[in-house]
């Protein structure tokens, strides 16, 4: 996709930092980091969401994501890491071609995943379960 910065990364039209590639994937520093190492595993093709991508690549993702996460606790030595994907607008996806962010985190570090939890969402779970049953693909 021409105005897709991961496209341009992927074509070479603009640099990275690229930690591992294979024929589907290239996993590359997150040029707006929140820690040391976090790194977005992208698949060469251009997908926008976990709506669009196919379930085969999304699972391939995944395990590269393991690998690279592996990768930075040996390299970096930290214990603990994020997987977050955002997909659409209200989830702060920034660019819309479908990435994975490995993010290693540290004890006490600056990052922060923080929800409150809405209890109020408990007493819908039968009716919800019957709708996503309904729907399930
Ligand atoms: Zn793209």
């Amino acid at each position: 996709m021409e105005d897709c910065i991961f496209c341009k990364i992927i074509n070479n039209e603009a640099s990275s930092w690229k930690v591992y590639e294979d024929d589907l994937v290239i996993a590359i520093f997150d040029i707006y980091p929140a820690s040391v190492g976090h790194t977005l595993v992208i698949p060469k093709e251009h997908y926008i969401d976990i709506y669009d991508i196919p379930e085969d690549l999304a699972g391939h993702i995944t395990k590269v994501c393991k690998r690279v996460a592996l990768n930075l606790k040996k390299t970096l030595g930290v214990e603990a890491v994020n997987l977050i994907q955002g997909s659409g607008k209200s989830a702060q996806q920034d660019v819309f071609h479908f990435h994975m962010h490995v993010i290693p985190r540290e004890e006490n570090d600056d990052f922060k995943l923080y929800y409150q939890p809405r209890h109020d969402i408990k007493q819908m779970f039968d009716e919800l379960l019957e709708k996503i049953k309904k729907e399930r693909v």
